[in-house]
């Protein structure tokens, strides 16, 4: 494992410990009732995961994205749900405000959301805008002191929870000089009349992740609630991504991780044929293999991370490490359900929890397809 520094490590174990005592246990129940775990965020508030790379004067740890990066793969280890919530709220959810946002926004919306006593969402994909994410035909339309906004969102996580208190969402605010379209990000709080959360989906996995489809029918918001400047909400969003490639790295790397440790567990105690499964070749190797897919995706997303914080670029970086700590939970997710057998098809373990998780991290916040896109253009193609 790559060397921290100590306040890294520090955080590091004290999340692990965290995920082990508090999140394991509860997430099996979660994800067969598909209940949203209020109970395990409160605690995650009050530890102040979710206000890690926000500085104190608006609630936050003062710490950064890797710090933030770290904690999320140790709960991705246990749960995925778990590490979304974090990692769609603060990435996602908060980090647009922090960002873009003026010192009014910014002091009325962040200690909330960074002390997670409440969550945001991130409204950009749309029925026909997904990948191509520059389709979106929700609108926003300026009547008087007022955005009216009307269109349909998809797919948003944390934006239908008891304690989501607004989505931010991209919309069409009108036509660029070159005929393109203007997209604006506008802050639409959750209680907005118009504004409502459709019932949640009906998921293959993380399911006590908290997934809407979003509807805006004629849902008006002050002016004031545009978020960054006016024609530059896509751009923005865009970077957003960028940042959140790492953090979804992140929490892929800890399912992978998590399938090595069940595996090498399970491999000592399991026997067939009168010897421990982890005696066969064929199962250590498979192991092995699992290790050094996990090992090779932290490396990825921790060096993504070090460019980030260094000011270089890392937009390339930060695709490959998603890319390729998405498939190292995939892989891993499969491989460790082989390693145990029939019970690995059991929803009481959790590797098999990790098999129904992991496929969409090959989707999510950029699908695999559209991060070979980036490394290609990276690469001048
Ligand atoms: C559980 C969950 C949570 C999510 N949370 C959020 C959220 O909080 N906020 C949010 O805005 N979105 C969220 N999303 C949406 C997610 O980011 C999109 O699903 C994803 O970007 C893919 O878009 P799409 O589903 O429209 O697929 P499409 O874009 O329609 O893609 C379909 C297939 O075509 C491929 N494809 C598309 N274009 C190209 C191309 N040019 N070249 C090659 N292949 C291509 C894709 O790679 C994919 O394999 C979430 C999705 C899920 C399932």
């Amino acid at each position: 494992m790559p060397e921290l520094e100590e306040h890294y490590a520090d955080l590091k174990s004290t999340v692990a410990d965290f995920a082990d005592k508090v999140v394991a246990p509860a997430s099996a129940e979660h994800d067969r009732d598909h209940t949203f775990p209020y109970e395990v965020v409160a605690q995650m508030g009050q530890m102040g995961l979710f206000g890690l790379p926000f500085p104190e004067e608006y609630g936050g740890m003062g710490g950064d994205y890797f710090a933030l990066s770290l904690a999320l793969e140790e709960l991705g280890r246990v749960d995925q749900s778990t590490a979304m919530t974090l990692e769609a709220g603060v990435g996602l959810g908060a980090m647009p405000i922090f960002h873009f946002g003026n010192e009014e926004q910014k002091q009325k919306w962040l200690p909330d959301l960074a002390a997670g006593r409440k969550l945001a969402g991130f409204g950009l994909t749309e029925p026909g805008a997904g990948s191509d994410a520059g389709a979106t035909k929700t609108t926003a339309k300026r009547d008087g002191d007022q955005w009216v906004i009307n269109g349909n969102k998809q797919f948003i996580t944390n934006s239908g929870t008891e304690i989501t208190s607004l989505v931010t969402v991209t919309a069409v605010t009108g036509t660029r000089e070159n005929g393109k379209k203007a997209i604006s990000t506008i802050i639409v709080p959750s209680e907005t009349p118009g504004f409502i959360a459709e019932p949640a989906y009906d998921k293959v996995g993380w399911n006590s992740s908290d997934t809407h489809p979003l509807t805006f029918a004629d849902a008006r918001v002050p002016v004031e609630n545009l978020l960054g400047e006016e024609g530059r909400g896509y751009a923005n969003f865009l970077s957003i991504l960028d940042e959140g490639r790492i953090a979804i790295a992140a929490v892929a790397t800890g399912a992978a991780q998590g399938c090595v440790d069940e595996s090498v567990k399970y491999a000592r105690e399991r026997e067939s044929m009168g010897q421990k499964i982890g005696s066969f070749q064929s199962i250590a190797f498979k192991i092995a293999r699992m290790e050094a897919r996990a090992h090779t995706a932290r490396c990825a997303y921790y060096e993504a991370a070090r460019l980030m914080l260094a000011g270089k670029p890392f937009k390339k970086e930060a695709a490959i490490a998603k890319m390729v700590a998405s498939e190292a939970a995939m892989d891993n997710a499969r491989d460790a359900t082989q390693v145990h057998g029939g019970y690995g098809f059991m929803n009481e373990y959790p590797v098999a929890r990790h098999y129904r998780d992991s496929k969409i991290l090959e989707i999510g916040e950029g699908t695999t397809e559209v991060q070979l896109m980036l490394i290609a253009r990276g690469l001048g193609l």
